[in-house]
């Protein structure tokens, strides 16, 4: 390791398991002398979180629905308790209703709508208002979105209205809490298999298409969005704000399907 992160302590919400993109940014941080403390869902994700906490060194793991306003007073509580203060905090949750991550967006309802834009898009400003009271000497705040919120994606649907909004959000709170020297910024990552992506209708054929038609010719991994997101935790993007980062193999510069792509 090296020591990028050094004296750094920060909160990451959205570790389910060791596939997580939270796991990767977890690792990456962790490993250049950050202090972490990791969010679970709910009691049945404590069990995978525990080890992985245990791992990374992390000994705050802390419960956090991000719907169960208490439960995130709690988090930010317990932190101030431990360290006063903190230096990060990363956003990678998303959630929706699985049948709706399937045919149409018009289709689309208005109690997932709603629920859709709770969970993956106000909750990072919920955060950020909170890790704004514990960030007296400024810090860096980053959430994780996907291509399909500037273009249409299929079966992505409503979730990629959120992402829009996700990514608006990090535009105004950029603006907001520059002041106090708080960066916000995104990474837009290329598909990963995941549990949440899980959810999304044929995957696979969008892990495959994403392979043959980036300009990389693969997927990125966790690892690679790890490495954007010790980028942009660290004094390394100490002037970069409002921004979202493509780790993507490049796909988001392409706009036609390569000639050479196999049928898949
Ligand atoms: P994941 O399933 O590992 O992580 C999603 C997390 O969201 C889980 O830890 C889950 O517990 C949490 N979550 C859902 N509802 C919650 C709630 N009410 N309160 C608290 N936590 C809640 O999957 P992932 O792919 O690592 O997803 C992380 C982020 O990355 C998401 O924002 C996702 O949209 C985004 N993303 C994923 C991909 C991909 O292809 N996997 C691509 C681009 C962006």
């Amino acid at each position: 390791g090296g020591n990028l992160m050094a004296g750094k302590r920060g909160v990451v919400f959205g570790v389910a398991n060791n596939r997580s993109i939270a796991w990767g940014i977890t690792k990456s941080v962790t490993q250049q002398g950050a202090e972490v403390a990791l969010t679970y869902q709910a009691e049945a994700l404590k069990k995978r979180v525990e080890p992985l906490a245990a791992e990374a060194g992390s000994k705050l793991v802390l419960p956090c629905d991000v719907t169960d306003g208490a439960s995130v007073d709690a988090v930010f509580e317990a932190l101030k308790k431990e360290w006063g203060t903190i230096d990060f905090l990363v956003h990678a949750v998303a959630f929706s209703d699985k049948d709706q991550l399937d045919g149409r967006y018009v289709d689309t309802t208005e109690d997932n709508f709603t629920k859709t834009l709770l969970i993956s898009c106000y909750s990072f400003t919920a955060l950020a208002k909170r890790a704004e009271a514990l960030m007296p000497n400024g810090g860096s705040l980053l959430t994780l979105t996907y291509y399909g919120a500037e273009k249409v994606m299929p079966h992505y649907n409503v979730m990629g209205v959120a992402k829009a909004a996700l990514e608006a959000s990090v535009h105004y709170l950029a603006a907001d809490l520059g002041k106090n020297n708080i960066r916000v910024n995104a990474i837009s990552a290329g598909p990963i298999k995941t549990l949440a992506a899980s959810g999304i209708a044929d995957f696979r054929y969008i892990l495959k298409w994403n392979e043959y038609n980036s300009p990389l010719r693969r997927t990125v991994t966790i690892e690679d969005v790890g490495g954007g997101g010790l980028y942009l935790l660290s004094d390394l993007s100490k002037g970069v704000t409002g921004e979202v980062l493509h780790i993507d193999a490049g796909y988001h510069v392409i706009g036609m399907k390569n000639e050479d792509a196999p049928d898949i």
